[in-house]
């Protein structure tokens, strides 16, 4: 059974300040968010994924985001996933980095997939939380990782 994540909804409530978050639980860094990006990429994409950058650092309004380009040869790249360093758990963490590797497949696999069968260049860029996000569910679920809207 998955434990649920810190967020508002669940957070401990100090009288004093509000919720708690526990944000400091876990503090991420470049290397282990490469070691279990690895994990997630063999478990869920077969390692189809390419490694992208993956910079911690810190993020005003959200956990992460993932930044796609395109080369000037035209193909569809994602040139960084950045994370905020202090998380409530290591879960939350995975959490959201499985997130944002949903972004980096739509940006750099399904989008040139899109142009290679015909839909044109301008319309074929594709990060979204549509069906595409979503038909990763299944396959993180088997893991008790939840796709989660917000990051
Ligand atoms: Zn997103």
């Amino acid at each position: 059974m998955a434990t649920k994540l810190p967020c508002r909804r669940n957070a401990i409530w100090n009288p004093n300040k509000g919720p708690e978050f526990l944000r400091k639980n876990y503090l991420a860094t470049e290397d282990t968010a490469q070691e279990i990006f690895d994990v997630l990429n063999k478990n869920i994409w077969n390692s189809e994924l390419e490694r992208t950058n993956i910079e911690i650092g810190r993020i005003r309004g959200s956990y992460g985001w993932c930044l796609g380009l395109n080369t000037p040869a035209g193909e569809f790249y994602t040139k960084k996933i950045k994370l905020t360093p202090k998380w409530g758990c290591l879960q939350w963490f995975i959490t959201i980095l499985a997130h944002e590797m949903v972004h980096h497949w739509q940006c750099s696999i399904y989008s040139n997939e899109r142009y290679e069968s015909g839909m044109p260049w301008s319309k074929s860029f594709i990060m979204s939380h549509g069906p595409s996000f979503h038909r990763w569910k299944a396959s993180l679920a088997k893991y008790d990782i939840p796709l989660k809207l917000q990051h």
